[in-house]
């Protein structure tokens, strides 16, 4: 198949960052119908980024873009990182530049895929089976504080009819970031179709699915939503003490 998955992927400067990259960048060698759009978070593209596609050898299957987040809406260092949405200024970027190069290419499926989640291989070929007009959607593991949240399906298993949400469950759409990917043609279909600051928490994709789909035209995947194929694994802040101590010195362990 030609079908392209459009991978958008913000991301952001942190000792973790060329950790969380390294094994993205290793998923996007096994799966060749993957455009990686990264995003960074930041004034400038770096030469990590940069290097990194190089690296992998998929700077041809790879745009890099860069857009700061507003000093406003960026996380301070001790808030709980839910006190403010993450990505929005990035995936929006990314969004104006798949609208603006898309090349007639309506087939394109439209993932958001952060960096530090865990993704099999697999997902990906699910992807590939989402059709012209839809949504798909599948379970995702470690999330919403039960080990799997998914949607539930009627008797033929074909359509969606609610979900297992056990956090903020009214949510139009009770699912994570990693739950879905869409059919480009939607995007080029609804241009009013943004993130947007001014959600409650936890409402981000029900902000961008809401101008999409409905429940019922939800596409269900990975083994009729029973396999798990994507975790939203997230990585502790890294402590540096002693690289603090050696830095007061003037020395650092990676100079
Ligand atoms: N991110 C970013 N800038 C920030 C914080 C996060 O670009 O200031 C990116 C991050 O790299 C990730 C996505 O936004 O790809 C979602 O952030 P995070 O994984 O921290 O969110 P959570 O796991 O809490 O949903
Ligand atoms: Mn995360």
């Amino acid at each position: 198949t030609l079908t392209k998955i459009y991978a958008i992927t913000p991301t952001y400067s942190r000792p973790a960052q060329k950790a969380e990259l390294t094994r993205l960048s290793h998923l996007f060698m096994l799966v060749p119908s993957l455009h990686w759009i990264i995003v960074e978070d930041s004034n400038v593209t770096t030469p990590l980024v940069t290097n990194l596609l190089h690296r992998a050898g998929i700077e041809k299957r790879s745009t890099q873009l860069n857009i700061k987040t507003p000093p406003e809406f960026k996380l301070q260092g001790k808030d709980p990182n839910w006190i403010k949405p993450r990505g929005v200024e990035q995936r929006n970027l990314a969004l104006t530049w798949l609208r603006s190069h898309h090349d007639n290419d309506h087939h394109g499926i439209v993932f958001f895929m952060d960096d530090d989640n865990s993704y099999s291989v697999e997902l990906f070929l699910e992807m590939l089976k989402i059709q012209p007009g839809r949504v798909g959607v599948w379970p995702v593991g470690l999330v919403g504080g039960l080990m799997v949240e998914k949607p539930l399906l009627n008797d033929d298993k074909t359509q969606v009819v609610g979900f297992n949400a056990a956090w903020r469950p009214e949510r139009p759409f009770p699912i994570d970031m990693a739950a879905f990917a869409i059919s480009m043609d939607l995007f080029i279909k609804n241009p009013q179709a943004v993130f947007s600051y001014d959600v409650q928490r936890g409402y981000q994709e029900s902000e961008i699915l809401r101008h999409l789909t409905t429940r019922e035209q939800l596409q269900p995947l990975a083994n009729q939503c029973r396999d798990v194929l994507v975790w939203h694994t997230r990585t502790e802040k890294t402590k540096l003490t002693s690289e603090e101590a050696l830095q007061r010195q003037g020395k650092r362990s990676d100079g």
